[in-house]
């Protein structure tokens, strides 16, 4: 297909170059999508098919400032675009449980300072959980967080779905890996290495978003050093699995539930669950950590004691050094970086791509002029 020289090129195919690349060509821009398949070699593997998910917005315990309005637009985008993407399994509602009786005024007044802002969010106390969930018992639990707008979304079907949307919007997806970026005449060239002989060996491009994750570092570095990266990503690698939890009753949880840190996310099958994640510095597992997360770091009810491992995943995040995640900057006119979301980004895909357009100056699309009823698309409230 012929390239134009508007071209807007989309490096990265986890959870931020997945949204971006789809956003970008519902806004209206001519994408490609460097997308690099599994085992290619560019970089260290996606995190994002190792995520559980889970949408943690309206919960969280920022108040204000830059990360709470990432997450309070994320959720709100991604209750309108989902839509558009068919059917995703997902979640709506978490709990977060509170085991620390110093906690429970901070968190009470936290629902009420949300709830004042408009966002649903309710202190249960631990009568009302255990009534309903007598799973959820243990000596020391207070009551918990519910927060009905945030949720868990599958990743793999999410990426497959807007992989199939971002085809049919006309993008054009390349499998191959960036090896190297220059500027070019007020735009920039990329090139370019793939097995499949039909990838050029170079792409122009107009502008640039890099949603390489870890991958951002070693890229940037083959550029001019005043664009180089000056914050460095460290890995941060978690752990997860799938449990079969034979003593869970049916609808033994209420949805997804954040227990001591750890979450539980009940999947469709009966006492089937996802157990995630674990933080541990650097890009190498330890079984140690591994076992204390399936143990609640000793405090698992006997119902989780029993349960058997059906699968385990491990998988990287970026963690920006001296600055809060994620990096979303403008490196050169033309070239955005978008990486570095740490332990949201699948939360917080929708803010970075609606970031990413506006820089790029692409309106949404019911913000264009046409005809009316021309375009379905929603409303952005970035
Ligand atoms: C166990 C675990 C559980 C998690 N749970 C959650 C959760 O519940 N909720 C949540 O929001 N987040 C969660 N996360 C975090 C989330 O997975 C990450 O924040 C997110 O996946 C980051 O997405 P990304 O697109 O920036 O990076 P990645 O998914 O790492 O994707 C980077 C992409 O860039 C490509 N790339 C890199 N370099 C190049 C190059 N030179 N050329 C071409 N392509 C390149 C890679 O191949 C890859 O496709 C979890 C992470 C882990 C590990």
């Amino acid at each position: 297909m012929p390239i134009g020289r508007d071209v807007i090129a989309v490096v990265g195919a986890g959870s931020v170059g997945s949204v971006t690349a789809w956003w970008l060509a519902r806004c209206g821009a001519q994408v490609v999508w460097i997308a690099p398949s599994h085992g290619q070699g560019a970089g260290p593997p996606s995190s994002s098919l190792a995520a559980l998910g889970v949408l943690m917005g309206h919960c969280s315990r920022r108040l204000r400032g830059r990360s709470w309005r990432l997450r309070r637009t994320s959720l709100a985008l991604w209750r309108q675009w989902l839509p558009m993407l068919g059917a995703v399994p997902r979640q709506w509602g978490l709990t977060v449980l509170c085991h620390q009786p110093d906690e429970v005024e901070r968190l009470r007044a936290l629902a009420r300072h949300r709830r004042g802002e408009g966002c649903p969010l309710a202190w249960r106390t631990r009568d009302d959980l255990l009534d309903s969930w007598p799973t959820l018992a243990a000596a020391d639990l207070q009551g918990g967080l519910w927060s009905p707008q945030d949720g868990q979304l599958d990743p793999a079907p999410l990426l497959a779905a807007l992989a199939g949307d971002a085809k049919r919007l006309g993008v054009q997806r390349w499998p191959a890996q960036v090896t190297g970026l220059k500027p070019d005449g007020g735009s920039w060239r990329l090139q370019l290495q793939a097995a499949d002989p039909a990838v050029p060996a170079t792409l122009p491009a107009s502008a640039v978003a890099l949603c390489t994750g870890l991958g951002a570092g070693p890229l940037l570095a083959t550029l001019d050093p005043a664009i180089r990266l000056n914050w460095p990503m460290l890995p941060v690698l978690g752990q997860a699995a799938e449990l079969h939890c034979p003593m869970l009753p049916p609808q033994g949880l209420p949805g997804p539930v954040v227990w001591r840190g750890v979450h539980l996310i009940p999947r469709p099958q009966p006492r089937q669950l996802w157990i995630g994640a674990t933080v541990e510095p650097g890009d190498r597992s330890q079984t140690r950590c591994f076992d204390r997360m399936l143990q609640l770091d000793g405090a698992a009810p006997p119902w989780l004691r029993q349960a058997r491992v059906l699968r385990r995943w491990q998988g990287v995040r970026a963690r920006p050094v001296g600055r809060p995640a994620p990096l979303l900057t403008t490196l050169a006119p033309g070239l955005l970086l978008t990486s570095g979301h740490y332990r949201n980004g699948i939360l917080l895909a929708p803010a970075t791509a609606a970031w990413t357009a506006r820089q790029l100056g692409f309106p949404p699309p019911d913000a264009r002029p046409g005809p009316p009823g021309n375009d379905s698309g929603p409303s952005m409230i970035a």
